[in-house]
């Protein structure tokens, strides 16, 4: 399973609950500063297996998890 994340910034609190828990370490904290003066988490931009781990670990509901769905292609005969 392939997917990446979308995160708030805004509403990050840079706890960094996500950063930990992901398995493919597909997160990071950003050296940039939200407007309430937090290092925010951010995704890479590559290796996200949809595990789902970090949306249910961050306990400000900032993550968004996206799937990629695979079309199955095939020949009728
Ligand atoms: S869904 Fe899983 S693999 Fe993807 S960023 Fe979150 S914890 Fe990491
Ligand atoms: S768990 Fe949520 S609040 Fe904590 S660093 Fe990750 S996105 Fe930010």
């Amino acid at each position: 399973m392939r997917g990446f994340i979308e995160i708030d910034s805004e509403r990050c609190k840079g706890c960094g609950l996500c950063v930990n828990v992901c398995p493919v370490k597909a997160i990071t904290f950003s050296k940039k500063y939200n407007t309430k003066g937090y290092h925010f988490a951010e995704y890479r931009g590559e290796g996200c297996i949809a595990c789902g781990f970090c949306y249910l670990s961050c306990p400000d509901v900032c993550i968004t998890v996206f799937r990629e769905v695979q079309k199955k292609t095939g020949v009728q005969v």
